[in-house]
């Protein structure tokens, strides 16, 4: 299904991360530099929201067609003192450690290294989550203390994958999903959309051969990782647990790209209900 949405941003004029009120300034998900190692060649893109009610992709999925190449988006998330200072910050510490990973050269991936990873992503994923206010997940102060402390949260995961299928062809993705994590009774289609807010959510990033998948709950005891197939082609930056070589052994196809990206359906929660 099609269909256009109100854009309810944050409190109009107020930066997510300082608070400070006043101009924003647009945030690029997809960076400057990024775009000099892939060029933006797309003529329009499409954002992808699915929501997940009861562990099944439900049919009210939205695609919402943009013009011009995903990476000239800016997020109007930051003021202009936090993009062009600590956000700069972070971006350029990356840059060295992301460009090999996203155009598959060798990189091992030590801890302080996968701490820079996690840091970017969860800078990012920050951001991406303002684009759709209605599927948002995450803590409402999770920006605020991101702010302050600049650190990867330690109750969200993040995975990297080598992503070499051709679907996503162009060469970027980003995909959020959000979604209410509670008993049964209350998810179904008709009350989804009357829930508060959604306490469950998955972001993915793709640049280039780099595939990033974030997942965090705000629900406690909430299980949610990858076994067999899906376990292989993924590896855990955060929490750490072990230097990485890069590339992997083994890269993505679309197919896991996909069911990646989409697998908030198959969450479990450890005890019961989650309410
Ligand atoms: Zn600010």
């Amino acid at each position: 299904m099609t269909r256009r949405e109100k854009k309810q941003p944050n409190p109009p004029g107020q930066c997510i991360f300082c608070g400070k009120r006043g101009k924003r300034s647009g945030e690029h998900v997809f960076p400057e530099w990024f775009s000099k190692i892939v060029p933006r060649t797309e003529e329009r893109h499409h954002s992808i929201r699915a929501n997940v009610v009861d562990h099944t992709v439900s049919p009210d999925i939205a695609f919402i067609r943009r013009e011009g190449d995903i990476a000239s988006r800016k997020l109007k998330a930051p003021c202009k003192e936090c993009n062009q200072g600590w956000m700069s910050q972070i971006e350029t510490a990356s840059i060295p450690i992301l460009t090999p990973m996203i155009l598959g050269q060798p990189i091992t991936l030590t801890a302080e290294v996968q701490q820079i990873i996690a840091t970017w992503t969860t800078l990012k994923t920050l951001v991406i989550e303002t684009d759709d206010p209605k599927s948002a997940a995450m803590r409402p102060q999770a920006a605020k203390q991101f702010y302050s402390d600049r650190k990867p949260f330690n109750d969200w995961k993040i995975w990297i994958g080598q992503y070499t299928g051709t679907t996503w062809s162009q060469g970027k993705r980003m995909i959020h999903n959000g979604a209410f994590l509670g008993p049964s009774q209350m998810a179904s289609v008709k009350n989804f959309g009357q829930c508060e807010r959604r306490n469950i959510q998955t972001t993915t990033i793709c640049g280039g051969q780099l595939y990033i998948h974030v997942f965090s709950t705000t629900v406690p005891n909430t299980f949610y990782g990858f076994k067999g197939r899906l376990g292989d082609v993924l590896s855990l930056v955060h929490p750490y647990g072990g230097d990485i070589s890069w590339p992997p052994k083994v890269s993505m196809t679309d197919g896991d790209a996909g069911q990646i990206a989409l697998s908030l359906a198959a969450v479990v929660p450890t005890r019961g209900t989650a309410a």
